[in-house]
């Protein structure tokens, strides 16, 4: 972990774009809260797969950018765009002052059959570097318990190299509750001389039942003693986010003191479980 922990902290909040003015307004709200209290050095904002929230991307990042004075880096998928239609979309977020985005293959969207112009994420990297040089910051995807499709550990670690080869300047990773696997994952980076900061992907605990189910799309795993845990308390709500709250700001905290980068919380759209764990973090800014 030690070549972390040259890189100045940073502290930052995914949203999904909303699909109803309702969503939106409620978006504000809860942007609103973790800019008082957390005061992030971003936000980000999700991309459907295959461009498929192209349209309430574009706005969402317009309407959290006006609204807050946090930088907004909104997320873009390759998978199923033509070069064309991502030319597009980056000159349309040069022109609104956007400095950061975060890159990625992204998933095929059912009912689509070819992968457009890219096939993985370190082609979109490369891409917009020879499009528009340094302008952007690039975060990338890292995996710590590897990406559901890796052939081997060592072939995906070698593929998230090529991101960083091609110019990826950060890596958010997805999120996970086996600590170690990001130690590992880290130490994996070290060795292969890869000099980027390596941010945790923090996911609140609040819902057993939908985080068990993106969990096993995802390929993070919840392991045996927190899943049997979070079932005990079948309906019970409260008592899942108040212990998803102790296990969730416990690993946040024992990230941050081995020397961890900063953290990338996975809101939801909800400021609650974020801010309830932010509150009872020691941290030095
Ligand atoms: P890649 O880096 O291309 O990797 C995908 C797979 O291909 C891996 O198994 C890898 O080992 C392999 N691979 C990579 N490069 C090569 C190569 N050159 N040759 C052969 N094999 C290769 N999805 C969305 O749709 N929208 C979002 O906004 C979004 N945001 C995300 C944010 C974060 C922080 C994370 C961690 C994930 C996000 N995802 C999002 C999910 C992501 O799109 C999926 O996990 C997707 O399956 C992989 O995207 P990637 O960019 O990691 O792909």
């Amino acid at each position: 972990m030690q070549s972390q922990k040259k890189f100045k902290h940073s502290f930052s909040c995914e949203f999904f774009p909303p699909k109803t003015e309702q969503g939106m307004e409620k978006l504000h709200n809860t942007s609103r809260q973790l800019k008082d209290v957390i005061k992030p050095d971003y936000f980000s904002v999700t991309f459907g797969a295959g461009g498929s929230t192209r349209e309430r991307t574009f706005e969402a990042v317009k309407q959290i950018k006006l609204a807050s004075d946090i930088d907004v880096a909104p997320h873009l998928s390759c998978m199923g765009s033509s070069r064309d239609q991502l030319t597009e979309v980056l000159d349309n977020y040069k022109q609104q002052g956007i400095r950061r985005i975060v890159t990625l293959r992204g998933d095929m969207p059912s009912g689509m059959v070819t992968a457009g112009d890219f096939n993985h994420a370190n082609e979109l990297v490369s891409f917009i570097r020879q499009q528009h040089g340094e302008h952007f910051k690039l975060e990338v995807a890292a995996y710590p318990e590897f990406h559901p499709q890796a052939e081997t550990a060592t072939q995906d670690l070698l593929n998230f190299k090529r991101k960083i080869e091609a110019g990826a300047n950060g890596a958010i990773t997805q999120y996970f509750y086996n600590i170690d696997a990001y130690f590992r994952f880290v130490e994996s980076c070290e060795q292969m001389a890869l000099d980027i900061p390596i941010m945790p992907g923090i996911m609140p605990i609040t819902n057993f039942t939908s985080l068990s189910r993106f969990s096993d799309t995802c390929g993070a795993e919840i392991p045996r003693w927190l899943r049997k845990r979070l079932q005990d308390y079948g309906d019970d709500i409260a008592s899942i986010k108040a212990f998803g709250a102790d296990v969730v700001t416990d690993l946040c905290q024992k990230l941050l003191d081995a020397g961890a980068p900063g953290l990338h919380f996975y809101t939801l759209n909800q400021a609650e479980a974020t801010i309830k764990i932010w509150e009872r973090l020691s941290i030095e800014r």
